[in-house]
């Protein structure tokens, strides 16, 4: 396959590229033709119709599909400002492309609809498509090709508007603009080659934000039980005001979607602090603030460009955020971008209000990301050679560090610190500090749990430990000769038990083992395998050392309370019995 890009300006027609195009071999000789057209003029339908129409009647036989692009997020931001379009120009492949009108059918229906289509083609390697408008959400569509075609990868774009609050975004098909709908392209071919990269290099920092209130439609109402939009007054110290989103978009939300880490951003927000995002979220979604140094974005899609390498497409379709640009600045976004370029020269890229890839490992629509579709016809040439790019600019010790980035590098090294203080404190607060195993509090709560969540049938088996006649012990060697028993003795045990198995120190010298997935009948002989160990171990100076057991079985309307008066009557029981003995309750 080729792909070929052309801008059209004032000095370069519609009719221009036609002319041009078709004199091509590869237009002249292809299987099937796909004209992509990202536009970024959306206020002006009739003169986009007038060009679709041009365009049908000079390239019959061409699939012409494209999408509305998004203005820039301020004045400084460089974005095209004319039309730009890509064929894709197929050896043997072909494009079969259709659109559904939200206002005529919805999203689930569509999807349907559109699978019925895929089961009569054969090949079907891939799925490019765009959306106009922001509700109703594009998801059940994805999810309905998911269900069908799992291993499908679908890929393009939320198309834009002149700016964010704007709502005129468009997609086209044909000489068919929808204001509020998909086009769907399905990419066939036996020899067709498709693959996707998705590139991020925000990383996530500070506190879990869970989603506790949602209305539908992407609009978030609370955060943590409180006014959505506070969690920016509270961690960025940004208001809402105009420049809301160019204050927030270095800062994306993170979550977890299948495999990917997806970044959601707010498009806007609403009176009262709603957040308006342009993806379906849910209650109850955990999310994060992140954050990222120019480097971390560049590294990622490097790693990412070089690995497509290998791929050798003939073609490169980059769906890109302009939150990276408004983050990056235009020169090493243009950068960013040109590492695809490097791998395929034609490859050409489109901002709108959402990237868009869905795949086994997860996703749909995205935001801040780079989202890259390689195509190829046939086999990777022989002789490919592969040279992986390397950026100068990546490994350079800069001699000044911008002060953005010495903040950052601060606010990495003191979150790594306080990660692992906040480590050993909960270490500290679930661990017995002499013996090193669980800590009365910890096993209560293992304890509780194991009791509400046990299903009629499963066992759970409760041994308590004491040792006999330690004061004497204490009395004869000393406290820490006492101390040194109860380590040896935790370390003799805990080898005796199964790894799954809980042991714990209940306090002084009496402890806990909560065995699961045993029966009573074995629990009890754990519990005499324990005894025994113990009383055949030689301990440091003090040399012989006993131990009582008391073993029950939880029933089925046992609480914390009754399980533990139970196991302890057992205990008190091999003790009154003599000592050195197992006492099942
Ligand atoms: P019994 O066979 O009836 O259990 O007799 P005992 O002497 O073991 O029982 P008692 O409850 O009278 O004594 C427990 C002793 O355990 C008293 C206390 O000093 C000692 N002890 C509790 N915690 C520790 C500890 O952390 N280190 C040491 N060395 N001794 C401890
Ligand atoms: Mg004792
Ligand atoms: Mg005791």
């Amino acid at each position: 396959m080729q792909q070929l890009v052309y801008t059209i300006d004032e000095n370069y027609s519609g009719q221009d590229m036609a002319r041009d195009v078709s004199a091509t071999a590869a237009y002249q000789h292809a299987s099937s033709r796909l004209q992509l057209v990202f536009e970024p003029n959306h206020a002006d339908r009739d003169a986009m119709r007038q060009h679709l129409r041009n365009v049908r009647a000079e390239l019959s036989g061409t699939t012409c599909v494209g999408m509305t692009l998004s203005g820039p997020l301020n004045a400084h931001m460089h974005v095209p400002t004319h039309p730009r379009c890509t064929f894709l120009l197929f050896e043997h492949g072909t494009v079969h492309a259709r659109s559904y009108n939200f206002k005529e059918i919805n999203p689930r229906e569509a999807g349907a609809r559109f699978c019925n289509e895929l089961a009569s083609l054969a090949d079907v390697k891939g799925i490019l498509c765009l959306v106009a408008g922001s509700a109703p959400s594009p998801t059940p569509f994805f999810e309905m090709l998911a269900l069908t075609y799992p291993e499908l990868p679908v890929f393009g774009s939320m198309a834009g508007a002149t700016s964010v609050f704007g709502t005129q975004s468009s997609v086209f098909h044909g000489d068919h603009i929808l204001g509020c709908g998909i086009i769907a392209v399905a990419l066939c071919g036996e020899d067709l080659h498709v693959t996707c990269d998705y590139n991020l290099g925000w990383r996530p920092i500070g506190k879990e934000l869970t989603i506790t209130g949602y209305e539908g439609d992407g609009i978030v109402s609370r955060i943590n039980e409180n006014v959505a939009a506070a969690i920016y007054r509270h961690y960025l110290n940004v208001g809402l005001n105009e420049r809301f989103i160019e204050n927030t978009c270095a800062f994306p939300l993170i979550m977890q979607d299948g495999k990917y880490q997806v970044a959601r951003i707010p498009l806007g927000y609403l009176p009262g602090g709603k957040l308006r995002f342009g993806m379906d979220l849910r209650k109850g979604a955990v999310m994060r603030l992140s954050y990222a140094k120019p480097e971390y974005l560049l590294e990622e899609t490097l790693a990412s460009a070089n690995e497509m390498l290998a791929f050798a497409p003939q073609a490169i379709l980059l769906f890109a955020c302009l939150g990276r640009r408004e983050f990056l600045g235009n020169d090493l976004a243009d950068r960013e971008l040109s590492y695809y370029q490097n791998v395929c020269p034609a490859t050409i890229w489109a901002s709108g209000y959402g990237e868009i890839l869905h795949t086994e490992d997860g996703g749909g629509i995205l935001n801040n990301s780079i989202v890259a579709v390689g195509m190829r016809e046939g086999a990777v040439p022989a002789d490919q050679v592969i040279t992986p790019f390397e950026d100068s600019l990546l490994d350079e010790e800069k001699a000044f560090v911008p002060l953005e980035d010495r903040l950052v590098t601060f606010l990495e090294a003191t979150t790594a610190e306080l990660g692992n203080t906040i480590g050993d404190l909960a270490h500290m607060a679930t661990h017995d500090q002499l013996t090193g195993v669980y800590n009365r509090r910890r096993m209560d709560e293992l304890i509780r749990y194991e009791l509400s969540k046990r299903r009629t049938g499963d066992d759970l088996i409760l041994v308590m430990y004491d040792i006999d006649h330690f004061k004497r012990i204490n009395d004869t060697y000393g406290h820490n000769a006492g101390d040194r028993v109860l380590y040896d003795l935790t370390r003799l045990v805990d080898a005796t038990i199964r790894t799954g198995d809980s042991l714990g120190r209940w306090g002084g010298e009496e402890f806990l083992c909560l065995l699961t997935g045993t029966n009573l009948v074995n629990g009890t002989m754990v519990a005499e395998r324990i005894r025994s160990r113990v009383e055949e171990h030689d301990f440091y100076r003090v040399g012989r050392v006993t131990i009582s057991l008391g073993v029950v079985r939880a029933r089925t309307d046992d609480t914390l309370e009754s399980l533990f008066s139970r196991v302890d009557k057992a205990l008190y029981d091999a003790k009154e019995g003599g000592r050195n003995r197992v006492c099942v309750g």
